[in-house]
C-alpha cells in the first residue's frame, strides 16, 4: 500500500489563475531567474525536505506554477484535489507571490477540510499575525530563518492528532484563538541541513514527476545551482529585509549562522556529482573572517 506523504510543499504562481486574467506584471522578477509568474521555489523546500526525510518524514515538492507554465491545459485543482498528504506547506515568496500562495492554500482547505495548511519563510514570518487571524484557512505558520527543526515537531503533532503547544517558532490557532509559540529554535550554524540534489533526482524518480521539481523555466537548459554559505548576515545595508537588523527584528537572530566551510564544500561537490552546472556561492565567503574563507578554497 502506497505510504501516506507527511508533507506536500506547494509552490504557486504569483497569480492564480495567470493564464486567465489580463495582468501587467511589471518588472518583479529582474534580480531571479523566474519569470513574473514567479516559479522558482525557494531553496528551502529542498533543504526542508532533505532534513524532513532524515527524520522519517516523507515530502513532497510540487512546482504547480511551473506545471501552469508548461501546460496551458494543466488543471491545478484536479491535481490538488486528489492530493491526500497528512498536511499542506506553502511559501510565500516575496510580496508579488501572496495572492497565488494564498488562492492555493485556499483551494486545498477547500478541497480537504481536515487537512492541516502550513506556512513558512520569512515572509510568513513577518506577516504570521496577518495570516492565521485573517485567513482562516491556514492553520499554522512556522517562523524563522531555520523551520527544520519545528517542522519535524509539528508533523509529529499533526501525526499523532495533538495540538503543537510546546512547538517552538509556530503562531496557529486553538478554539479559535491565536497563539504565538516563542521564537525560540534559532539554530547558531547551518551544518544540520544540506543542499542535496542527489535527494531532489530520487524524489523525481519516486514521483515520476520532473515539472513538479523543476526549480524554474529554463533550467533543464541551463541548470544553475546555488550553496549557502549562512544564514543571517552581520550587516546593516539600509535597503535589505535580510539585514543585521532585519533578522534580528523579526527571527530572533542576534548574529548569523554560518555553514561550515568543509560541508560547503560538500554541498558544492556533491553539486558536480549530479549536474553539469554552474553553482553559484550565496553570501561572502569571507562574512565570517579570512580563515573561513581559506578553509573553503583550501
Ligand atoms: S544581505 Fe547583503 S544587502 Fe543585505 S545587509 Fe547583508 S550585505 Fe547588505
Amino acid at each position: 500500500m502506497k505510504k501516506q506523504d507527511d508533507l506536500i510543499l506547494i509552490h504557486a504562481p504569483s497569480i492564480y489563475d495567470f493564464r486567465k486574467l489580463p495582468i501587467m506584471h511589471g518588472p518583479i522578477s529582474d534580480v531571479v531567474p523566474s519569470t513574473p509568474i514567479f516559479e522558482m521555489y525557494p531553496i528551502g523546500f529542498t533543504s526542508l525536505s532533505e532534513y524532513l526525510e532524515r527524520k522519517g518524514f516523507q515530502v513532497r515538492i510540487i512546482n504547480v506554477a511551473m506545471k501552469m507554465i508548461k501546460d496551458p491545459a494543466f488543471d491545478a485543482e484536479a491535481l490538488i484535489r486528489k492530493l491526500n498528504p497528512r498536511a499542506f506547506g506553502f511559501d510565500l515568496h516575496w510580496m508579488p507571490h501572496v495572492q497565488g500562495s494564498l488562492a492555493l492554500a485556499e483551494m486545498a482547505k477547500r478541497l480537504h477540510p481536515e487537512t492541516p495548511v502550513l506556512f513558512g519563510g520569512l515572509s510568513s514570518t513577518y506577516f504570521h499575525e496577518d495570516l492565521v487571524q485573517n485567513y482562516p484557512f491556514i492553520d499554522y505558520v512556522i517562523r524563522g530563518d531555520s523551520t527544520e527543526g519545528p517542522m519535524a515537531m509539528l508533523l509529529a503533532a499533526i501525526r499523532a492528532k495533538e495540538p503543537p503547544r510546546d512547538v517552538p517558532n509556530v503562531t496557529w490557532r486553538e478554539n479559535g484563538e491565536m497563539r504565538v509559540n516563542p521564537l525560540s529554535y534559532v539554530p547558531e550554524t547551518m551544518d544540520h541541513i544540506a543542499i542535496d540534489y542527489g535527494h531532489i533526482m530520487k524524489k523525481v524518480v519516486k514521483y515520476r514527476d520532473m515539472t513538479g521539481y523543476v526549480p524554474f523555466t529554463n533550467w533543464l537548459e541551463y541548470p544553475v545551482t546555488a550553496v549557502f554559505t549562512c544564514r543571517g548576515c552581520s550587516y546593516n545595508c539600509r535597503t535589505c529585509g535580510g539585514s543585521a537588523y532585519g533578522f534580528a527584528r523579526y527571527a530572533n537572530r542576534k548574529k548569523p549562522a554560518f555553514r561550515a566551510p568543509e560541508l560547503l564544500a560538500e554541498d558544492i561537490f556533491r553539486v558536480c556529482d549530479h549536474l553539469n552546472a554552474p553553482v553559484m556561492i550565496i553570501g561572502d565567503i569571507y562574512q565570517a573572517g579570512d580563515d573561513y574563507g581559506e578553509r573553503l578554497l583550501s
